[in-house]
């Protein structure tokens, strides 16, 4: 039997990201991850998934202590953002430059970031890192949480924390109810090589019944698109041939890069909003993808995980130099109260976009072409919206005092 403070059910983005910030707090973590582990340094080649990483998750990746390895591997800043309505006047465009930031954000592979926070783990004394591992059975006790693993091995916890991802087993197993809604959208993504080079600009399509997205990776001419449609489209997509493919990809993106090249295999994601009705119970805490998930058109999905994070070292930091039981669901319930206040607030935003740019109805075009002119236009608006986007509307107290 091994006894931690806090056991991390999921050692993706999110949970490596809580282990790394309680390094050096005086408590013991483990980091239990299903998958083995890959330490390879990147290869050439771009991985498929990767996430649009804004300055908000920049700050706690510097606090962490691993910005600069994951920007040795490989990252690519985006300084401007260029959004458009199809087949209308209607459309957006931001620099950092205009609001005084050397850039918006930084495309970022997933892999590349999970590696970082593993290797930064793997050297910390308090940290013991378990992969592969799954877990069988998890029994909340009074002032212990007891852990049982499929290969037989006992842990005890003072607090669990679920971040094992959108279908949390841990989630399951404390019965915390879901509330979900699907989105009736699929997320086509691949790696796409185009005749223009993207000037480290991002760019977004609407087009009445999806998205479609082309982030700026490090090569000049490749991008990874994130193009969501419904289910049936997705899947026809999938399953045509190359060359047509990639007709109807540059057709669809009104050929603002020109022709366009395939460079991946296809994958796609059925699109789920889901929002964990309980984020904390006794002995038990839910954050990242666990806790709720977001459709990807405004890219905030870890970004919102990350924040998660930032509010619990922050929490659990507190209550370790107070003594006070880190376990205990009374004190959980601030951080519960902050992180579901900033995802309901996400979650209606994102469903706001989305139904104001589903459909093409000439009224429902005409009224958000006006909104998006607006937006352009008028003094004020566009720099909410960028601190929105960089995730500085929305800072936890503890990341906003390291700055
Ligand atoms: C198409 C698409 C595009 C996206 N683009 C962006 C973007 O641009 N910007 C952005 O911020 N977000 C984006 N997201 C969202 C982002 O990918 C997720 O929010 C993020 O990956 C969640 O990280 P996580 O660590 O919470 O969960 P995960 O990445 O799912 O990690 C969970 C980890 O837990 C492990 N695990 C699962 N079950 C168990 C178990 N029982 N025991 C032990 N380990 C377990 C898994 O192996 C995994 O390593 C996008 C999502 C999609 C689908």
């Amino acid at each position: 039997m091994q006894s931690f403070d806090v056991v991390i059910a999921g050692g993706g983005m999110v949970g490596l990201a809580l282990a790394c910030g309680l390094q050096g707090s005086g408590l013991r973590v483990a980091v239990l991850e299903k998958q083995p582990m890959d330490e390879q340094p990147s290869g050439p080649d771009h991985t498929l998934r990767v996430s649009a990483i804004n300055t908000a998750s920049e700050y706690l990746l510097r606090q962490l202590g691993v910005w600069q390895s994951i920007t040795e591997q490989r990252v690519s800043p985006y300084n401007d953002m260029f959004v458009w309505d199809q087949d209308s006047f209607g459309h957006i465009s931001f620099s950092g430059k205009e609001f005084g930031f050397s850039h918006l954000g930084h495309i970022i592979e997933n892999n590349v970031i999970q590696r970082a926070l593993w290797q930064r783990a793997s050297h910390a004394s308090d940290i013991t890192l378990m992969a592969p591992v799954t877990l069988k059975q998890v029994v909340w006790g009074d002032n212990e949480a007891f852990i049982t693993l499929e290969d037989g091995g006992m842990l005890t916890a003072r607090l669990v924390v679920g971040a094992d991802g959108a279908h949390s087993w841990l989630r399951q197993h404390a019965d915390i109810p879901l509330t979900f809604r699907d989105y009736g959208h699929h997320a086509l993504v691949a790696n796409i090589r185009t005749v223009n080079p993207h000037q480290s600009v991002a760019r977004q399509v609407f087009h009445g019944d999806g998205m479609l997205a082309f982030l700026p990776l490090s090569d000049p001419y490749l991008s990874s698109i994130v193009w969501s449609l419904p289910p049936t489209r997705a899947q026809m997509l999938m399953a045509l041939p190359a060359d047509e493919f990639n007709k109807q990809l540059a057709m669809e993106f009104d050929m603002r890069l020109g022709l366009c090249q395939v460079e991946s295999q296809r994958q796609s994601f059925p699109l789920t909003a889901r929002y964990a009705r309980s984020f904390a119970a006794h002995r038990l805490v839910l954050m990242g993808d666990a806790a709720h998930t977001i459709h990807p058109l405004a890219g905030q999905g870890v970004n919102l995980g990350f924040m998660d994070v930032a509010e619990l070292i922050a929490e659990l930091k507190r209550l370790q130099s107070q003594g006070k039981d880190i376990g205990e669901y009374l004190y959980l319930r601030r951080y519960e109260r902050k992180r579901k206040h900033s995802a309901a607030l996400m979650l209606a935003s994102m469903q706001s976009f989305r139904d104001l740019f589903a459909g093409n109805h000439p009224a429902k075009k005409l009224l958000r072409d006006i909104g998006l002119k607006l937006a352009d236009t008028l003094p004020g608006i566009k720099t909410t919206l960028v601190r929105q986007a960089m995730g500085l509307n929305d800072l936890p107290a503890w990341l906003e005092e390291k700055q």
